[in-house]
């Protein structure tokens, strides 16, 4: 698996919105600015089958007007959107008010809001994790030939980010704030979960500048922070 890091900050971080490019086909999170990103890459974004949505906060999703203008005329291969059920609202309205003269809603999409399916040849599990009260949000494991990489999403401290990383050998984990909040996690939980599960190395992600300067004050083996256009390969 190969992993690119599209970026890796909060939104008021000087580093990029978080999200991630897997094996050059699924996204984890469609950020602002992912698709001049991929182009930077020489990706044509037609190549991308899946999007793996972790919630709708648009440092997570608001590039998706331009991932399917892309698409638009150029293929009639469904671009697979995974995400919470309430994309079946926003999106078309995201798409209608991004560009309302251009039929984007043509564009063939395939929103799926299941807990298990396949993308790209991964098993992919969707794990709902705690982002506050109000927002559904989810992490996702991928799966292939025993490698099983999780994606943490937004989260506070909870047991279902706690079942990802016990159950996964890498973990793209967030670590936004230097204390948790109801919202998000912090160093002192991100510490003791590794504690907790050695054996799944954590790479940090979403964090404020605060919380990344602090962390790397306390470097720690098996705890790595993400830096943007960084490319993991596992
Ligand atoms: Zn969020």
């Amino acid at each position: 698996m190969e992993i690119y890091v599209l970026g890796s900050g909060a939104v008021s971080a000087r580093s990029g919105y978080p999200g991630y490019l897997v094996d050059g086909t699924i996204l984890a999170d469609c950020p602002p600015g992912t698709v001049k990103k991929l182009y930077r890459r020489g990706i044509d974004p037609c190549a991308v089958t899946d999007v793996l949505v972790t919630h709708f906060h648009a440092d997570h999703y608001f590039d998706l007007p331009f991932l399917i203008l892309a698409r638009y005329k150029k293929t009639d291969a469904p671009l697979a959107i995974h995400c919470p059920e309430e994309g079946r609202r926003i999106i078309p309205q995201l798409l209608t008010l991004a560009y309302p003269d251009i039929p984007l809603k043509t564009v063939p999409l395939a929103l799926d809001h299941g807990d298990r399916f396949t993308a790209a040849g991964y098993a992919v599990e969707r794990v709902p994790v705690v982002h506050g009260v109000k927002e559904q949000c989810f992490g996702y494991v991928l799966e292939r030939d025993g490698l099983r990489v999780g994606f943490s999403g937004d989260t506070t401290p909870c047991p279902a980010l706690e079942a990802m990383v016990g159950g996964c050998r890498h973990c793209i984990c967030e670590c936004t704030l230097s204390a948790a909040s109801p919202k998000h996690m912090g160093i002192d939980a991100l510490l003791a979960l590794h504690e907790k599960y050695p054996g799944c190395r954590l790479y940090t992600t979403h964090m404020t500048d605060g919380a990344r300067e602090k962390l790397q004050e306390r470097p720690c083996d098996g705890i790595e922070i993400l830096d943007d256009d960084r490319c993991i390969v596992l």
